[in-house]
């Protein structure tokens, strides 16, 4: 981990009933979490007023999408202000689940970053390579790209965490070695360094993603340029997220 605050998020994605989702929360608000870390639990939609009602003041809660700008006839769609109406404070943009199963693209994912940060949500963005994209030696290549289509649109980087999560070990059970994260963590600190600013650069969390679980995330925690995580699976257990929360050193 590096100088800036840890950062850990839970994304729930599409599971969780209201009866799992009490047993999670009372989970959760027992756990023992370090003081100096930044807790994020991000519920469907339709379960985040009861979390945010029921859940400890502690861990904050973040939606998994929002609409591109004001609400209004979009069928389906949850609008920014809506979320801080119930008292949402983050959004998870860019997810590879939207951007390969859903089809979502780089312009209209900025378009919402752009939207959620001038409304004041803080934006946990993501980027990552596919397995293919790995394999022909354009990791980086696709990171940078995905990574400027942030920077060419948001008004400024003070609530945004950056979270990198490899495609090929999102949900896979394939973690990246410590080694693996850390490069391409790197890359992306100096990447914001030449094209956005040093102090940008060297104050924004970049936190890793993919298949991190109460056993892998000492080891991940340790290296320099990882802030934090983004968590899926091992979110829907309450004492294997404290786990993961209490792993910086
Ligand atoms: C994620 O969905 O952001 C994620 C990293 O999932 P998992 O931890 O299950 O790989």
């Amino acid at each position: 981990a590096g100088s800036g605050k840890f950062f850990v998020g839970g994304n729930w994605k599409c599971n969780g009933t209201k009866d799992s989702i009490t047993k999670l929360v009372s989970d959760l608000n027992s756990a023992k979490l370090e003081t100096d870390v930044d807790v994020v639990v991000a519920p469907p939609f339709v379960y985040l007023d009861q979390v945010n009602a029921t859940l400890t003041d502690r861990i904050e809660v973040s939606a998994q999408n929002s609409w591109i700008g004001k609400g209004g006839a979009f069928t389906g769609e949850i609008s920014v202000e809506q979320l801080k109406d119930i008292g949402c404070k983050w959004v998870i943009l860019g997810h590879s689940e939207r951007r390969h199963v859903i089809g979502e693209d780089d312009q209209f994912i900025g378009k919402k970053a752009a939207y959620a940060l001038n409304e004041g949500l803080g934006v946990i963005a993501c980027i990552g390579e596919l397995l293919e994209e790995r394999e022909a030696g354009k990791t980086f290549d696709v990171c940078f790209q995905q990574l400027k289509s942030f920077a060419d649109v948001v008004p400024s980087w003070d609530n945004i965490v950056i979270a990198y999560e490899p495609v090929w070990a999102i949900g896979t059970g394939k973690v990246a070695t410590p080694q693996q994260a850390q490069e391409v963590h790197v890359a992306v600190r100096d990447w914001l360094k030449k094209n956005v600013s040093e102090e940008v650069a060297s104050k924004t969390r970049i936190i890793y993603g993919g298949s991190v679980n109460g056993s892998n995330c000492v080891e991940l925690a340790k290296q320099e340029d990882i802030d934090g995580f983004l968590v899926g699976g091992a979110s829907l257990k309450g004492p294997e997220f404290a786990t993961i929360v209490n792993s910086v050193i």
